[in-house]
């Protein structure tokens, strides 16, 4: 439920990709999360990301990511033509005072 443990995912998996295999869903609890980096510019060391459950479609989005120094990044022309990214739930970010 809460974006924070969304966020500890992503970061370990920005880190490690294939840590992603053994992580739980923090929604339904089931293992079926995916990741992908879609990079603007290729020379640009930003990207967006999208991780998402593809079991019960929640998940969250960044933008203005780092690069990952592992795994692929696709291109925005492929990500238009390929279209990667299922439409999911975004989880919002919580403010914590
Ligand atoms: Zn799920």
């Amino acid at each position: 439920m809460s974006y924070m443990q969304w966020e500890d995912i992503y970061e370990e998996a920005w880190k490690r990709p294939a840590s992603l295999a053994g992580r739980r869903c923090p929604e339904c609890g089931r293992e079926d999360l995916n990741l992908i980096f879609i990079a603007w510019e290729m020379s640009d060391g930003k990207v967006s990301a999208a991780l998402w459950c593809g079991a019960c479609l929640h998940g969250i989005s960044i933008c203005n990511g780092i690069r990952p120094k592992a795994g692929h990044v696709w291109s925005r022309d492929d990500a238009e033509r390929e279209r990667p990214v299922p439409n999911f739930t975004l989880i919002p970010p919580e403010w914590t005072p």
